[in-house]
């Protein structure tokens, strides 16, 4: 009854399959055996891995597939899996490793929504992270992003520098950087999750985080 409330709201699941084993002899021509075939496709693997191991648990609901805003900007197919949302971007790196799903854990904004909803209470914001820790330490990662990252840690640490950048940032946005963020594909998609739909966010209230 977990799945189905925590995906559509339901009481029960609409598809339902009862499987009773082979038949009795009381029947007149009864099946004699019973045959499951159940495929690991890798999980025994993930399951050996203790710090990935929660995303097993997963019941495959999609309730966390609803709550993410990545998800609502990007949509199913940008995660060129069947497994999609934050659930996906977590399991089919590790069905799958290697350079075309690699990528695939920095689709979030890390906001904790989908942990909220998932009736399992998977960690999927700490699985994310992980998987990208793993990346990181791999070299795996493109070159211009650990430039920026580099240059980003360079302006964090020096509150002055902090204050010019985020000015100029607000200014790029007010002067159409969005729409130019827009036409530039998934990638710099995801950078507008926090920017684009101002109809999504909370109102803001007083001054800024910075300012406070
Ligand atoms: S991770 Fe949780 S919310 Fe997402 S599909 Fe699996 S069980 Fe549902």
């Amino acid at each position: 009854r977990l799945l189905p409330a925590a995906a559509t709201g339901q009481g029960v699941i609409t598809y339902l399959s009862l499987f009773t084993g082979p038949g009795t002899a009381a029947k007149s021509d009864p099946p004699r055996e019973l045959h499951l075939i159940l495929v690991d496709n890798g999980r025994s693997r993930i399951l050996a891995d203790s710090s990935h191991r929660e995303v097993l648990d997963c019941i495959r609901c999609g309730a966390c597939l609803n709550v993410c805003p990545a998800y609502r900007e990007i949509g199913g197919k940008g995660y060129g899996s069947v497994y999609s949302g934050p659930i996906g971007a977590v399991l089919t790196p590790l069905l799958w490793p290697g350079e075309r799903t690699s990528l695939l854990p920095w689709i979030s904004t890390l906001c904790g929504a989908c942990v909220d909803s998932c009736p399992v209470k998977i960690p999927l914001p700490s699985l994310l992270v992980r998987l990208r820790r793993r990346e990181v330490e791999a070299g795996r990662t493109p070159r211009a992003e650990r430039i920026g990252f580099s240059l980003s840690g360079l302006v964090m640490a020096r509150p002055r520098l902090y204050r010019i950048a985020s000015r100029l940032l607000r200014l790029f946005l007010r002067l159409g950087g969005d729409s130019l963020l827009r036409g530039m594909g998934p990638a710099a998609r995801l950078l507008r999750v926090g920017s684009a739909d101002r109809s999504r966010r909370p109102s803001r209230e007083g001054a800024t985080l910075e300012k406070r």
